[in-house]
């Protein structure tokens, strides 16, 4: 199996097919280890170090059943895009305590609720409502939350996410929501074979971190970047991504076009 998840030429958004599903503990144990020799093959040609990127398993669409083979093979933490499907996922999987819910998708202010229950990271903060929402359930809770603010990097008008000349004022706001703990920016890169093209979202998100690191509020910290996908993490790891959150080449292939889950996926990708 792990041979067909062989390291892409450009990018794999035209080859969704080639993912074969996981459907046993061996499975995911054989693609683990080949991304994870894939992030270390992209790392080596940057001279990073593997250690500074965190891979996240995406699991959205699959069943319970295949995410607890996933977490026997070692996932403790999964990424899901949709906040009802997440929260139940950690309902009905409760019983395992080590398994932590990373939500990775848009957020109504009306699932703020959902999300504050559950959730250890949310990585796509992109409004004033919902960090607001967010916090006052999350008190009410007694929880904290680990936060990303997504940045739209491809300028495609109905992506999610905010223009990353809009990222400084936002920052600026967010201490004031004490149980969200800011620890950097996301970008969904756009969904082109071009290599080149994916690249430059990616370089953009870390030039605009990089120029506002260092007078980021106190309490703000801007030291992670997550971007980079099944179709693109290693160009998103040669240009400085320190968490991927990868599902298809994990899980397999998915059924559900990402038009579901990003407006503009079709017409990009066309
Ligand atoms: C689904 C999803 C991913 C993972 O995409 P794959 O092609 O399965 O690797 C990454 N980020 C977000 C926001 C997603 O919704």
């Amino acid at each position: 199996m792990s041979s067909l998840n062989a390291p892409p030429t450009g990018t794999l958004h035209a080859l969704h097919n080639q993912w074969p599903q996981a459907t046993s503990v061996d499975d995911f144990r054989a693609n683990l280890a080949a991304v994870r020799a894939r992030i270390a093959a992209a790392c080596q040609r940057v001279g990073r170090d593997p250690a500074g990127v965190r891979l996240l398993p995406v699991s959205k669409t699959k069943p319970e059943a295949i995410l607890r083979l996933a977490h026997a093979a070692g996932c403790q933490m999964l990424g899901e895009n949709k906040p009802q499907e997440a929260h139940r996922k950690w309902e009905s999987m409760r019983d395992l305590p080590d398994l932590q819910w990373s939500v990775i998708g848009h957020l109504q202010t009306n699932k703020a609720k959902l999300v504050a229950q559950f959730a250890s990271e949310f990585q796509a903060l992109d409004s004033l409502r919902v960090a607001e929402a967010l916090d006052r359930r999350l008190q009410a809770e007694g929880r904290g939350l680990d936060v990303f603010v997504q940045v739209n990097t491809s300028g495609e008008d109905s992506k999610y996410g905010l223009a990353p000349g809009d990222v400084a004022a936002f920052l600026r706001e967010l201490p004031a929501f004490s149980s969200l703990r800011v620890k950097g920016l996301m970008t969904l890169a756009m969904l082109s074979a071009e290599a080149e093209r994916v690249r430059t979202c990616f370089v953009q998100l870390r030039g605009l971190r990089d120029r506002l690191r260092h007078d980021v509020p106190a309490g703000v910290a801007l030291d992670a970047l997550s971007m980079g996908m099944s179709g693109d993490f290693e160009i998103a790891i040669e240009e400085g991504a320190t968490v991927v959150r990868v599902g298809q080449a994990i899980f397999g292939a998915r059924a559900t076009p990402d038009s579901h889950y990003w407006p503009t996926a079709e017409a990009a990708r066309a």
